[in-house]
């Protein structure tokens, strides 16, 4: 192993030790707790305390700092999986020529596994065991959504329990898709069996733009809903074994018949292995996998609909279905393969946000949703007036979280002063930035951006959550 020289600096990101990893940790590069599509990750244990971590290797970029930046920007939650320590070390491995700049992540171990694994163990699983990872999950979710982070790649896998005891919480991990959802439209990624129909829409979209059908560029939504998409496909796969879109003919690759059922929203609930389960359940599934994205459940919906608290004790078969070892490495495999087939960047598809949408269905979608708000609870309301009130915020997070390359002191100055005139959270704004040194027009020393992101975060946090608690109330 082939580490750079100590010192304490950091660089792009904050907070990465630049000196070795060997200095603070013993790292079994020989063992492995898991593989991703970026490796194998390997135990660790801290010298001064032996306790045992979780290590991530990255091959160190701009993505695997995006990684890095969003997994810590939503660290601080008991059902994320908690970054410890990044080291960026020159690290060589068997087969390497010679060393390769590397991002190393200490993470909490997770000794409970992948929840599928846990779930093919489980004897007498019930819906109100269900119900009640789903929860987790959904509470993982929630954190990210307001801290405006898309994860983008819910899928079993990410989702690892804290032990092997009765209660271990779930937690969820694997940033590497992760984005701040501005509110613009993005480039598809997907993995199969958990993709949304818009992102499926968006590729079959760039196909018939690259092979010249379609000229100029059309906008496509590709947002936080996709996570609500991907949790319905969890939830549905925890309730009776199986994914909604699995394919008639055994593919490693999603197929043609899958796309068409993604695209039309169709999946069933076989009468057979569906009797059994509530309709309450099934409802949370519908509302989950809905087609339309402005229709489809979002997080607060989801965390207050009755079945997360009130799922009966019905015993379910999905256990059994899922210890069917090669039914399931089938499925992780075709997200494997996908993954990396689909997650190549498309820099020639420009996509435009929503508000300057000319598109009439999306204008139509827009009404669509303004009227829904118009006929919804008080509560629903002010937490759909808050999403729109707290985008200033979200603008300047989103900004220093993510710097665009043609980066301007003028472009952030520009947004702190929309979000100062825009009166919301006016003086708790203002005390956040005289921290900075903010004269009012500009800061007087160089910004922190990483800083002030965390402290813009925590205030849309405390009014998100305000908001939720009359909710709940
Ligand atoms: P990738 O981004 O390369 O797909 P992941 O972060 O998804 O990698 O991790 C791959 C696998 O490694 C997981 O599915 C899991 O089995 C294992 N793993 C990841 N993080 C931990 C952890 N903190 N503790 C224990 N096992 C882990």
């Amino acid at each position: 192993m082939n580490m750079s020289d100590s010192n304490d600096s950091c660089i792009n990101s904050p907070n990465i030790k630049t000196y070795s990893i060997t200095d603070d940790y013993i790292v079994l590069w020989k063992e492995k707790l898991g593989t991703g599509i970026t490796g194998p990750v390997r135990p660790c244990i801290k010298k001064d305390t032996r306790e045992r971590f979780a290590l991530k290797c990255l091959m160190d970029g701009p993505k695997a700092h995006t990684e890095v930046t969003l997994h810590r920007l939503c660290n601080d939650h008991p059902n994320i999986v908690r970054v410890l320590d990044v080291y960026a070390n020159d690290v060589i491995f068997p087969g390497d020529p010679h060393p390769k700049a590397r991002l190393l992540m200490v993470m909490e171990f997770m000794e409970g596994g992948e929840l599928f694994d846990r779930i093919s163990k489980e004897s007498g699983f019930t819906e109100k065991k269900a119900a009640k990872y789903l929860r987790y999950i959904a509470e993982a979710v929630n954190q990210c959504h307001r801290l405006n982070v898309a994860h983008r790649d819910l899928k079993p896998e990410n989702l690892l329990l804290k032990d092997n005891s009765e209660n271990a919480e779930i937690k969820l991990t694997d940033f590497g898709f992760a984005k701040v959802d501005d509110g613009n439209l993005q480039t598809p990624h997907f993995t199969p069996y958990y993709v949304a129909p818009q992102v499926l829409e968006a590729q079959k979209y760039k196909s018939r733009q690259r092979r010249g059908v379609i000229q100029t560029s059309r906008p496509y939504t590709y947002d936080k809903s996709c996570d609500m998409w991907s949790v319905g496909v969890i939830l549905y796969i925890m309730l009776c074994g199986y994914p909604p879109f699995y394919s008639e003919t055994p593919s490693r690759n999603i197929t043609s018949e899958m796309k068409r059922k993604i695209l039309s929203g169709k999946y069933e609930f076989p009468e057979e292995d569906w009797k059994v389960i509530s309709d309450a359940a099934k409802d949370v599934v519908r509302r989950l996998l809905h087609v339309d994205p402005s229709c489809r459940m979002n997080i607060h919906e989801l965390m207050s609909h009755p079945w997360m608290t009130e799922a009966p004790d019905t015993v379910l078969q999905s256990p059994a279905v899922i210890s069917d070892k090669e039914g399931l490495e089938d499925i992780k495999l075709a997200h494997a393969e996908k993954l990396t087939q689909m997650r190549l960047p498309d820099k020639t598809l420009e996509l435009k946000s929503i508000s300057e949408s000319q598109s009439a269905i999306i204008r139509k979608r827009k009404l669509k949703q303004n009227s829904y708000e118009e006929n919804d609870t008080e509560t629903k309301v002010k937490i759909k007036e808050n999403d729109i009130r707290l985008k200033p915020l979200r603008d300047i997070i989103a900004y220093c979280v993510l710097p665009p390359k043609d980066e301007k002191e003028s472009m952030l100055i520009s947004l702190i002063l929309n979000a100062v005139n825009s009166s919301w959270c006016h003086n708790k704004l203002l005390a956040i930035l005289r921290q900075f040194q903010w004269d009012g027009e500009k800061f007087q020393t160089k910004v922190e951006k990483m800083k002030l992101a965390h402290q813009l975060s925590e205030l849309v946090k405390s009014v998100t959550e305000v908001t939720q608690d009359d909710q709940n109330s």
